[in-house]
């Protein structure tokens, strides 16, 4: 049996040359980092939990990349450039088939993403992965949700819906055939958090959110701090490589509100398309423009003719 420390040492504290950011890591009271100069350090934290995040018998190393890779997405959507996280940990056993399974889902995404973990608190109790990230911006250039302005155009990277898709076929609501199922799957798993695509909207976005809970209700969330409105073209939202293959009317609701997409929602003023078009070019990401911002409040749902499409919101809520 593994003592917390050993467990520590072995899955948690590996050697790494020093990068210019990380003073000291793992193994003292504190870690000490060394923020750029001049600029903000930008701090997110989330949470899985067994049983509301994921299935207690879901793969170790699927939870380690993903772990990390929500987090990653909430510095994405402030163009923060990752700096370093930490990891708390409660385990209901010290299983090393587990622990070495997550920890190289965590480490193969850490390491791409040129970040180090620098310490944690590590607990018996039921599993529960929470993770801390540390990043850094520019002061003026953070993407906040207040900064939108009437006017924007509104923009997604990527495409929306395959991970609740993925989600309602294990749950056995609905059915996929293989194939679409490894697609979808692969969202619901394994987000890409959308980092450098963050980092190069800096100076060019005027807001941005990421879509963790539903677009509708993560774009709800840029409105109110903006205090602006919001018309979607229903024809320009980006569906899933399996959702694209659903028929036409299902999709749309995937779209709107299906959870666990981790894309970017961000506006940006209409001078600024080519910008953004470059900036989504440049980091290999594709990015849809899917509406406008208006004065006043709300969400409208348009279709090609510009007709107002009925729609609900049910974006996740915990105690909702
Ligand atoms: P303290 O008692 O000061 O809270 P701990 O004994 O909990 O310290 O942890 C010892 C060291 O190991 C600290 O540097 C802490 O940051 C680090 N640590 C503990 N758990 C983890 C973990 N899951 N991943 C990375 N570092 C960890
Ligand atoms: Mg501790």
């Amino acid at each position: 049996m593994l003592s917390e420390f050993e467990l520590i040492a072995r899955y948690f504290d590996r050697p790494q040359a020093p990068d210019g950011v990380v003073k000291l890591g793992v193994g003292d009271d504190c870690a000490l980092l060394l923020p750029p100069p001049g600029q903000t350090l930008a701090v997110s934290t989330d949470m899985l939990v067994e049983g509301r995040h994921f299935f207690a018998d879901a793969d170790p190393e699927k939870l380690g990349h993903k772990a990390l890779a929500v987090n990653l997405s909430d510095l994405a959507a402030m163009g923060a450039k990752p700096m370093a996280f930490t990891l708390a940990l409660a385990l209901p056993s010290a299983d090393a088939s587990w622990l070495a399974g997550f920890a190289q889902g965590l480490f193969a995404l850490a390491d791409a993403e040129g970040i180090r973990l620098i310490g944690g608190d590590t607990t018996r109790g039921p599993l529960n992965l929470c993770i801390t990230v540390m990043g850094s911006v520019p002061e003026d250039e953070a993407l906040r949700r207040d900064g939108a302005r009437a006017g924007d155009d509104l923009w997604v990277s990527g495409t929306l819906g395959d991970a609740r898709l993925a989600l309602e076929v294990l749950q056995g609501k609905s059915m996929l055939p293989d194939h679409l199922m490894a697609l979808a799957e692969e969202r619901l798993h394994r987000p890409i958090p959308r980092c450098a695509l963050g980092m190069a909207l800096r100076g060019i976005a005027h807001a941005a959110i990421d879509v963790s809970d539903g677009l509708l209700g993560d774009l709800g969330h840029l409105l109110a701090r903006s205090q602006l409105g919001a018309e979607i073209h229903a024809t320009s939202l980006p569906a899933g490589p399996a959702l694209a293959q659903q028929p036409a009317d299902s999709r749309i609701d995937y779209m709107l509100n299906g959870g666990d997409d981790y894309e970017l929602c961000f506006t940006s003023p209409p001078e600024q398309r080519d910008a953004v078009l470059s900036a989504a070019a440049s980091t290999s990401t594709s990015v849809s423009r899917i509406g406008s911002l208006k004065t006043g409040a709300g969400i409208q749902i348009v279709d090609a003719a510009g007709k107002s499409l009925p729609f609900t919101s049910h974006s996740f809520d915990h105690f909702g």
